[in-house]
């Protein structure tokens, strides 16, 4: 009987399309509200800001970048839109609609 295991071999470490480096993680920028506690600090008036908690359900925005060459792959304003269909897909090395959500920076502009 032949043997129907799906073959993994198809799958193998993304390459960043913008510097061609094989990565294994993206670094995520993400912008969220931060609860901070501030008390004054009475030997000099100054202010402690020790402790800060990040507010769960905030954030409004996620910018993907390739930790080798620092350019933005992904950016969306719809946190959790891109995880499925995007970003697993090309972290599992398998082409498909994610090069379609590239981000593109105008030649002449910089971050
Ligand atoms: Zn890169």
């Amino acid at each position: 009987m032949e043997n129907c295991v799906i073959e993994e071999s198809e799958e193998r470490a993304p390459v960043c399309p913008k510097c061609g480096v094989e990565i294994d993680h993206l670094d995520v920028y993400c912008h969220e509200e931060n609860r901070y506690r501030v008390s004054l600090m009475t030997k000099d008036n100054s202010l402690d800001w020790s402790t800060s908690e990040v507010i769960e359900g905030t954030e409004t925005k996620r910018d993907y970048e390739c930790p080798e060459c620092n350019s933005y792959l992904f950016k969306t304003d719809n946190p959790h839109s891109l995880e499925k269909d995007v970003i697993v897909p090309f972290l599992r090395g398998i082409e498909g609609s994610w090069r379609e959500t590239l981000y593109e920076v105008a030649p002449d502009a910089e971050r």
